[in-house]
């Protein structure tokens, strides 16, 4: 299980305030599926996403994965759940220019310590459906693709959970539909979440969507209301049926 506790996040700023990014967010999150942060600009989304994928330290707070405190955590205990824990995406792609499509996800592999052997690669790039540009360096791919090597390269780690930062803010509207519906078939098995300002995209494909605004949760589709519902939604006779 994978939670955020407490989290908050101060900038300190030279010159003026200090920012407060991030005002103490707590989130249960399940085992897999795709949930989405949806928020506007300067909401706080990738401070949050970067303080749930160990790319920052929080003020306060702390993450816990499978009973594991970041509290307890020492340097090496970082390096290896960013390493091995957790993939990225990210809206820029952050690919290795020189290298062909292939070459980015042998290299990613051998960053794991394990054998970029061309079978591995092969299967992860069907895996996204790029087999027919694996000689090709991301200077000749779309953007949809480009992303989608970035998707492969998250998932040589064989992570627990993908985290992904306006993926498809560079991408059109279609591009960017074909790039949530990868992520989605993913989150079959694996948690992903999504940062993303676009609530049409989240709400389309979000398992579940929590809204920030102002370094705070203002709703989560997964909590359910506290009032209306309930009793008088059963159909009458149906309530003290099955008492044996
Ligand atoms: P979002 O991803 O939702 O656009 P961010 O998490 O990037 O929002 O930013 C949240 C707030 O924190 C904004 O007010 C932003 O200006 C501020 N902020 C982000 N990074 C820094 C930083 N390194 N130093 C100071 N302020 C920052
Ligand atoms: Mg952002």
């Amino acid at each position: 299980m994978f939670e955020a506790k407490n989290l908050k996040k101060i900038y300190p700023v030279k010159k003026g305030e200090d920012v407060l990014a991030l005002k103490g967010v707590s989130i249960t999150f399940p085992e897999r599926g795709m949930v989405f942060i949806l928020g506007k600009s300067g909401s706080g989304k990738s401070t949050l996403l970067h303080l749930l994928g160990g790319l920052d330290k929080p003020t306060e707070g702390e993450i816990v994965l499978d009973g594991k405190s970041s509290k307890d955590f020492r340097d090496h205990d970082w390096d290896e759940y960013r390493n091995r824990d957790v993939g990225f995406v990210f809206q820029e792609y952050n690919l290795l220019p020189e290298f062909t499509v292939r070459d980015n996800i042998a290299i990613a592999l051998e960053l794991q310590k394990k054998k970029p052997d061309k079978e591995t690669v092969e299967r992860i790039l069907g895996r996204v459906e790029l087999q027919g540009v694996s000689g090709r360096k991301p200077g000749e791919l779309s953007g949809g693709q480009r992303q989608r090597v970035a998707i492969a390269r998250a998932l040589v780690k064989e992570p627990k959970i993908i985290f992904a930062d306006e993926p498809t803010g560079a991408l059109d509207a279609a591009t960017g539909e074909s790039v949530l519906q990868l992520l989605k078939s993913l989150s079959a098995e694996k948690l992903v979440i999504v940062v993303s300002h676009d609530r049409e995209f989240a709400e389309k494909f979000g398992d579940r969507v929590i809204e920030i605004a102002d370094g705070t949760i203002v709703s989560d589709s997964a909590q359910t209301p506290s009032e209306g519902g309930s009793a008088e939604d059963v159909p009458s006779g149906l309530e003290e049926s099955e008492e044996a």
